[in-house]
């Protein structure tokens, strides 16, 4: 039976869907959304917005999208400005690559060389095998790690018969490391591991908000280390940062995947899912206010309508966006704070670099006083980075405790980048290309008290049904946490 439609001309947000039951043809309104940023945030909840039936703008300030992601081609290495992988263990990330078509472009790090390095007076010393992350996983490991002085084992051994904190209220990751472990063992490996991943400052950073595992971990065994052998030996559980911690043994590398192409394959396979006319490069939003139940969105020289809008900022942009509009929400928002990152890569014929490169990389300890967080050998810890006889090395740096150094130009951060892997790996001459990608303010601080400021973000915007707010800043800072947190969002406000 062919519809039955009337011919009254559609405005731009209605369809016309035909209903078999009674063989008519109605008028659907469709929602239009905008969504306010372009990073993986934004993208995913425009994808998910716009696959649910709505109608999506997606507004980004600059001509790139992808957010902090960035991959770049220079003959033939493949380079990353931002982030260069995801931990595969939460699943959202997997998820959508796959519903993408993109399962089989997933590569995880090269086997054989799944070690990594970490600076110990000045030296580069392989990380300790059977630790996972902060802790010992048996005495055998802690007694065999080279990064520890004798006291400094004894004294991480002892968390075995330290007494456990029933205290409910938040504590600091450095306060429970320097509690439970020791301040060499703070210093020396729990401060690094946690820096490659938070850039953050351990004495603030959120131990509720970032590995709530371990806490459970001291109330249910009385001992981390304890927690941790009984795991190993396949008793199971869930892992401090949400993945299953059994048989694991040591940094799990193998979790660690990305693209062929690079991680921007992601980014540009959701934008190519978006009808071109719903993307808006080279917009910036200066004005968000209230307009009955929908919003009003001030661009230059432009004002959109809309029936809902996704923030997908870092929380800070969402604090000025919407102070007007709730000046509560606004400051909630503002309290969390960010630190600015830098990504500096380099290309180099292999033989100017003078360590074995047997290794995916290195973190670096804040005691050493280095101006770098960690390095990556890229062209060793994935394929197709770069061709026989090239290498590529990756360079983190900023961070909480190296603000200065985030803040630095472009030049100044390369310089500094190669001065330290002179003496770090023995790099000799100059690199045949280098790019530095600067991020500002783009890293999330999950401080002490980060849950509670958060529930009261989530509280404050429950009065504003036609608003989501999404991003780094709130249910956690890596690439799946942020895929999930637009999944949620985009289902929330089509609901
Ligand atoms: C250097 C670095 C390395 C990282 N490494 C990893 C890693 O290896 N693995 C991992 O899982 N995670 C990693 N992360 C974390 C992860 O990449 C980020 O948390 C995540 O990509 C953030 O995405 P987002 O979309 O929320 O924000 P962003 O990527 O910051 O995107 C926000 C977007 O909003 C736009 N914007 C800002 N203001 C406006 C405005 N007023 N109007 C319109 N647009 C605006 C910006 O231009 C930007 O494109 C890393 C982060 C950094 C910075």
């Amino acid at each position: 039976m062919a519809p039955v439609c009337g011919s009254a001309p559609l405005c731009e947000m209605e369809l016309q869907a035909f209903a078999p039951a009674d063989n008519h043809c109605y008028t659907v309104r469709m929602k239009h959304v905008v969504v306010i940023g372009g990073g993986i945030s934004g993208l995913t909840a425009a994808y998910r917005l716009h696959k649910a039936g709505a109608r999506v703008t997606l507004l980004e300030a600059s001509d790139h999208f992808g957010g902090v992601i960035g991959s770049v081609r220079h003959d033939d290495c493949l380079l990353e400005t931002g982030p260069d992988c995801w931990a595969s263990n939460k699943p959202a990330a997997m998820e959508l690559a796959n519903e993408l078509g993109l399962g089989d472009q997933i590569i995880g790090t090269r086997e054989g060389v799944r070690r990594s390095f970490i600076l110990h007076h000045g030296a580069l010393k392989r990380l300790p095998e059977g630790f996972f992350l902060i802790s010992p996983m048996s005495i055998k490991a802690l007694i065999k790690t080279p990064i520890l002085s004798w006291p400094g084992k004894f004294r991480m051994a002892l968390e075995l018969l330290k007494g456990v904190r029933r205290n409910e209220q938040d504590e600091s990751l450095a306060s429970f490391v320097r509690r439970r472990f020791g301040r060499e063992a703070l210093d020396r490996i729990a401060q690094p591991m946690i820096a490659g991943i938070y850039t953050a400052d351990p004495e603030k950073l959120s131990l509720k908000a970032t590995f709530p595992a371990f806490i459970e971990m001291e109330r249910k065994h009385g001992s981390v280390i304890k927690a941790l052998r009984r795991r190993a030996k396949g008793e199971g559980g869930k892992s401090p940062s949400g993945g299953e911690v059994a048989k694991a043994a040591g940094p799990r590398y193998g979790l660690f995947v990305t693209f062929k192409g690079g991680m921007s394959v992601l980014p540009d396979a959701l934008k190519a899912g978006l009808p071109a006319e719903s993307i808006r490069p080279n917009t910036r939003v200066n004005a968000l206010k209230r307009q009955g139940n929908g919003w009003q969105i001030g661009l230059d020289g432009e004002t959109l309508s809309a029936d809902a809008v996704v923030l997908a900022l870092p929380a800070q942009g969402s604090a000025n966006l919407l102070r007007e509009t709730d000046a509560d929400l606004a400051d909630a928002l503002a309290a969390i704070e960010y630190a600015g990152a830098a990504v500096v890569n380099f290309v180099f014929e292999r033989a100017q670099v003078a360590h074995a490169m047997d290794g995916i990389g290195a973190v670096i300890p804040a005691v050493e006083k280095r101006r770098i967080i960690a390095f990556s050998f890229s062209s060793v810890k994935f394929e197709g980075r770069a061709p026989e006889g090239k290498a590529v090395i990756r360079v983190f740096m900023g961070g909480a405790l190296n603000p200065e150094v985030a803040d630095l130009s472009s030049d100044e951060q390369t310089r500094v980048a190669l001065e330290e892997l002179r003496e770090l790996v023995g790099v000799k001459g100059e690199p045949l290309f280098s790019i530095a990608g600067a991020h500002p303010g783009a890293m999330a601080q999950y401080h002490v008290g980060h849950l509670e400021r958060v529930a009261k973000i989530r509280e404050l915007a429950a009065a504003h049904a036609s608003l989501a707010i999404i991003g780094n800043g709130f249910d956690g800072v890596g690439i799946p946490d942020c895929i999930r947190n637009a999944n949620e969002a985009a289902t929330k406000l089509m609901a």
